[in-house]
């Protein structure tokens, strides 16, 4: 195949290609290499250059919240029969459980071992960001006495405004009850509305197939917003914190590539070779979110996995498995405890680990949600939630490589069940 017509068919490498450009880009414009530009002129020139990024987020928004219920509720619809659907749901849950487990104890590992918050000095850090003592002290925040009412408030009382809002959780919640629904009611009374939503699910998809082809251009802006914005001193201050986050990332990758090899019977670099599209979108956008309707294509038309797994697995993965998010978060908890000199009891991990656990479950999939959920799990264990401010600088970049990660645990996710149910099946 010509080159030209290949990059045309590839969408991975025309975002390598618009990451690397932009990268360029953004180091000559930023202050590190070359023309540092004034303050005003920087920022106006990024946000001209985010205008692709902006429409194709606002895309994805448009079309996301009749997506991910279509999908759910088809999916749980045409899985049927009450038995399938509880193996699968109550298999799929637990998995997406014990990845995240492994994630976050694979993230306690690192940042004992390593203790990337003792090696910077807290003072020069406070100093080069701006805080202030005051800044630094304990806030209220969520606390365990709010955990009665968050699960209260888990079905969604207006449907309307759950839509409304994008509360996902709550869409998730409201299309579990509606697909279980319309499982097990006679399939003649529940089709018209089936038949819509499989419409509806064809029309989002369409709507984003045609909206990729900015998706390149979007790169780009982003990209060189990040690289002008974020200083290369900055990066190399909080280079060790960033070396563990990267390192617990790439022993997930790992372990993803053992549940394929063992579990999904899959050859690794074939099946990896065919995650790459949406490997690049997560790793562009920072939005598992945006990416999950060519996650899902990529599950069902290069990976063969059976369209009722693909659109039950991915959707709900998408929303709550985070095992790059879990990861990330923990690091992060470890590494500003260190920095504040905060001795962590055992009990306080088993907080971390049951608090971060249940934060990734409900951290939106959307950029820069991780680091906001955080704030939850910092006050939890007396950690100045202000600590964030710290880690703001670099989140964008790491926020790109833990979406990706997240991406592939859906994916990994998919392959594993859709081998277990053809299992089953041909039992
Ligand atoms: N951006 C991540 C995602 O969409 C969530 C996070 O911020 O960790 O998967």
């Amino acid at each position: 195949m010509e080159l030209k017509n290949y990059i045309f068919k590839n969408l991975w490498l025309q975002v390598v290609f618009s990451l690397l450009v932009g990268l360029g880009v953004g180091l000559i414009l930023g202050g590190d290499l070359g023309m540092a530009m004034d303050d005003d002129t920087l920022d106006s020139l990024i946000s001209y250059l985010k205008i692709p990024a902006n429409i194709f987020l606002s895309v994805i928004q448009m079309i996301i919240v009749p997506l991910i219920f279509a999908s759910i509720v088809v999916a749980i619809t045409n899985l049927g029969a009450k038995d399938k659907l509880k193996t699968l749901g109550l298999g799929v849950g637990t998995y997406f459980v014990i990845t995240t487990t492994i994630a976050i104890l694979v993230a306690v590992f690192l940042a004992s071992v390593i203790s990337p918050g003792s090696i910077l000095d807290l003072t020069s850090l406070q100093e080069s960001h701006d805080l202030s003592d005051d800044d630094l002290q304990i806030k209220d925040g969520f606390s365990l006495d709010d955990i009665p009412n968050a699960v209260s408030n888990i079905i969604p009382r207006n449907p309307i405004s759950s839509y409304l809002e994008g509360q996902m959780f709550s869409i998730l919640v409201m299309a579990l009850i509606v697909g279980l629904s319309m499982a097990v009611l006679p399939k003649e009374s529940v089709k018209p509305l089936l038949d819509i939503l499989e419409a509806i699910q064809k029309i989002t998809l369409h709507i984003l197939l045609i909206s990729m082809k900015i998706v390149p251009f979007a790169v780009f802006g982003l990209i060189v917003g990040m690289v002008a914005t974020v200083g290369i001193g900055t990066m190399v201050g909080l280079g060790v914190y960033m070396g563990t986050v990267v390192l617990g990332l790439g022993i997930m990758l790992l372990v993803y590539t053992l549940f394929l090899k063992f579990v999904a019977k899959r050859s690794i670099s074939s099946t990896f070779s065919k995650f790459r599209n949406p490997q690049t979108l997560a790793f562009s956008t920072a939005s598992s979110m945006a990416t999950m309707p060519v996650t899902l294509k990529t599950a069902e038309d290069d990976l063969n996995i059976d369209n009722r797994v693909s659109k039950f697995v991915i959707p709900l993965g998408t929303t709550i498995n985070m095992d790059g998010t879990a990861l990330y978060q923990v690091i992060a908890v470890f590494f500003l405890a260190q920095l504040f000199a905060i001795e962590l009891s055992m009990i306080s991990i088993l907080v971390i680990i049951i608090t971060s656990l249940l934060a990734s479950i409900g951290t939106p999939a959307v950029p820069g949600a991780g680091v906001i959920v955080l704030s939850t799990i910092l006050i939890t264990v007396g950690i100045p939630p202000v600590g964030i401010l710290l880690l703001l600088s670099v989140d964008r970049i790491l926020d790109m490589i833990r979406t990706m990660v997240n991406v592939t645990g859906d994916l990994t996710a998919s392959c594993v069940f859709d081998k277990i149910t053809r299992n089953k099946m041909s039992e």
